[in-house]
């Protein structure tokens, strides 16, 4: 019997951003189940609270194909991740590249989660390069100074930060 793969993407979300959503496509051409973790971790300075940012990721993901749709969760987590991907049965965690600058970050994060359990495979997909500028820090910034980031992010995110 074939095993499923499970992937877990994890990320703090935001909010949610197109570039976040390419990797979240494409990642289901490797894994058959993801699991988008939403990092509720009080020590990271979150903008939006987490209920939320799973709400705008979850309203995006409705708008896919049922067939994508029902291959894809969405839910918080707050463990330590290599023990959240074992509870969920994975051990493939799946993470954006962008810039060089995100490699020291990634690396030592993928270091250390192997530390913990050898199991554990983090897979990097390289952003695409029209996502490749994009990020949740920039779209705050510009957004609270009044610019146009409607090309940055899904609607369900435009929409929600209009309101606000
Ligand atoms: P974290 O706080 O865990 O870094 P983020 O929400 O900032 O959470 O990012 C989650 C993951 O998505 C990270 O692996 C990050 O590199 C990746 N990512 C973020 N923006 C992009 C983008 N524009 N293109 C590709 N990957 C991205």
């Amino acid at each position: 019997m074939m095993m499923s793969k499970v992937g877990i993407y994890p990320g703090s979300f935001d909010p949610l951003t197109l570039g976040h959503l390419d990797i979240i496509e494409r990642s289901l051409h490797v894994v058959e189940r993801l699991i988008i973790a939403v990092s509720d971790n009080d020590k990271k300075n979150h903008m939006f609270d987490a209920d939320i940012r799973v709400s705008l990721i979850q309203d995006t993901i409705n708008s896919f194909d049922v067939s994508l749709k029902k291959r894809i969760t969405v839910e918080k987590f707050d463990h330590l991740l290599v023990d959240y991907a074992k509870s969920k049965n994975s051990n493939i965690i799946i993470r954006g590249l962008r810039a060089v600058s995100d490699f020291e970050y990634e690396f030592l994060m993928t270091g250390m989660n192997r530390t913990i359990d050898k199991n554990i495979e983090t897979i990097f997909l390289m952003s695409s390069d029209k996502y490749h500028f994009i990020s949740s820090r920039f779209i705050k910034e510009i957004h609270r100074l009044g610019g146009d980031i409607s090309k940055s992010v899904p609607k369900p995110v435009l929409d929600f930060l209009k309101k606000i």
